[in-house]
């Protein structure tokens, strides 16, 4: 869940040259996404909810990459089978584009098999359509979610207002390994048009990004992540 698990692409951020928070990039990713699909298509999304409101700002082609920029790699130079380090919690380092393919990653490797096949069979059939997909965030540990969310705590000023963006270790669904983020906002159109196809459902309508396994047709969204 966690609205602010963003779908993304770098290119945002570097062309902006602005950093933020996790949080804050995650934000600005939807609202982002929110404004590419224009708002009548942002609310036919988001059930009526979504307004696009505030989205100017950040009106770019696709929502940033998740950072995290209080977390540094454990061991940078340590190569993981594929070039990149990983820290082992499931965090993506901001220079990184994960595809659904990079198992040698923690947040696709203990992702629940299931999902990952899914997921790993949509993004083929998207590749067909010239759509590709970047996993964003994938499994997390514990520790990584608490620091997502006490940096939404800080963010949003409260525990209640981050609760709508993010959710607690023992409420996540990317902790128990049945959650992924997927970007670009090309791919995050692509699957909520297609994924029920494969069993993968947007949850949220504040989190277009956002997908998990359900069987049979895909439930009716929920607000975000607070609900
Ligand atoms: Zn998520």
């Amino acid at each position: 869940m966690e609205a602010y698990d963003d779908g993304s692409t770098e290119g945002t951020m570097r062309e902006t040259g602005r950093r933020g928070s996790a949080t804050g990039w995650a934000v600005a990713g939807g609202l982002a996404l929110v404004a590419a699909l224009g708002v009548t298509g942002a609310v036919a999304l988001t059930g009526g909810s979504g307004d696009g409101t505030g989205a100017r700002e950040e009106a770019v082609a696709a929502p940033p990459r998740r950072t995290d920029p209080g977390v540094p790699p454990a061991n940078p130079g340590a190569p993981n089978g594929d070039g990149a380090a990983d820290t082992g919690d499931g965090s993506i380092p901001s220079a990184r584009q994960l595809t659904p393919f990079d198992t040698g990653h923690a947040a696709l490797r203990r992702l629940d098999p299931a999902l990952l096949k899914a997921v790993q069979a949509a993004a083929k059939d998207a590749k067909e359509e010239g759509v590709d997909f970047f996993v964003t965030s994938g499994w997390r540990s514990r520790g990584y979610q608490q620091r997502l969310l006490d940096e939404g705590v800080e963010k949003y000023g409260s525990l209640a207002e981050a609760r709508k963006f993010v959710e607690t270790p023992d409420g996540s669904q990317h902790v128990t390994g049945r959650a992924i983020d997927i970007g670009s906002a090309d791919a995050d159109r692509w699957l909520i048009r297609e994924g029920a196809r494969y069993g993968l459902c947007q949850i949220y309508a504040n989190e277009l990004w956002h997908f998990e396994l359900r069987e049979g047709k895909c439930p009716v969204l929920l607000r975000d992540a607070s609900r």
